[in-house]
């Protein structure tokens, strides 16, 4: 068995607890158009130019799952020592549940701890694949009204919710991740609302991770238009400001 992969980062700091490995899966079937990694977005390999260093490079290979196990244990002391482990991101890494499975039941079976990065768009029985061997699943929510999934993201509003709320419901641990895009999901009223709608799911815990350009280069590099150019970094003072509504209902952190 064989997943798309996009990249392998080692010694990853912030995809959470302790050093993990980060596997990017590639392949998504939403089209946020404020995504920062907007090399994973297509199955296919992409070559990606970066101007800056004259460097050209092909993003995406398939990798065995053998490869994968060989490559991420190589640092097995490292997530013992640090609480750390191996996190699947992507991209959608639930698109690719079969292998995903026999990945992270290896890792599970030698104590590495395995988080999902998802935003939630696939059958519930794609979770149910992977559930046994997941610690916990990093669900990315980015909107509370179905009009939005629809005519901005992509996917169906109604799947993510159930999907969600059934993880809630099935024991898994979830912290919810809302990136915050100026003039999309930051108004006060637009908080309220998606804190409403998370604690009508059973979530207890919600990481902001305010808006960065930091994906503009791969955009150029591909060769596409990125949406978000001329749109600076929201403020912390804005984050923080959005912080307090979810803070009365919710554990609440701002990526920084
Ligand atoms: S779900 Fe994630 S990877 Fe997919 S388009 Fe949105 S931000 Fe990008």
């Amino acid at each position: 068995m064989e997943l798309n992969v996009s990249d392998i980062q080692h010694f990853s700091l912030g995809d959470g607890d302790g050093i993990r490995t980060t596997i990017f899966l590639k392949g998504c079937n939403l089209h946020c158009p404020w995504c920062h990694n907007p090399e994973t977005l297509s199955p296919l390999p992409q070559w990606m130019r970066f101007e800056s260093t004259n460097l050209e490079e092909l993003c995406g290979s398939m990798v065995t799952v053998e490869e994968l196990i060989e490559d991420v244990i190589r640092d097995e002391d490292f997530y013992i020592e640090s609480g750390g482990g191996v996190t699947l991101s992507g991209g959608e890494a639930m698109l690719q549940a079969d292998g995903i499975r026999l990945l992270a039941k290896a890792l599970h079976d030698r104590g590495i701890s395995v988080i999902i990065d998802t935003a939630g768009c696939v059958p519930y029985s794609e979770f149910e694949k992977v559930n046994p061997y997941i610690d916990c699943y990093y669900y990315d929510w980015k909107s509370c009204n179905e009009k939005d999934y629809a005519n901005v993201i992509g996917g169906n509003y109604s799947l993510i919710w159930n999907n969600l709320r059934q993880l809630i419901e099935d024991g898994k641990k979830v912290r919810v991740r809302v990136p915050l895009i100026p003039g999309f999901n930051t108004s006060g009223p637009y908080s309220e609302r998606m804190c409403t709608c998370l604690k009508q799911a059973g979530v207890t815990s919600v990481d902001l991770l305010p808006f960065h350009r930091l994906g503009a280069g791969k955009y150029h590099a591909l060769g596409l238009t990125y949406a978000y150019q001329q749109t600076p970094p929201l403020s912390i003072h804005i984050a923080e400001h959005i912080s307090c509504i979810y803070r009365k209902y919710f554990d609440t952190t701002i990526e920084k």
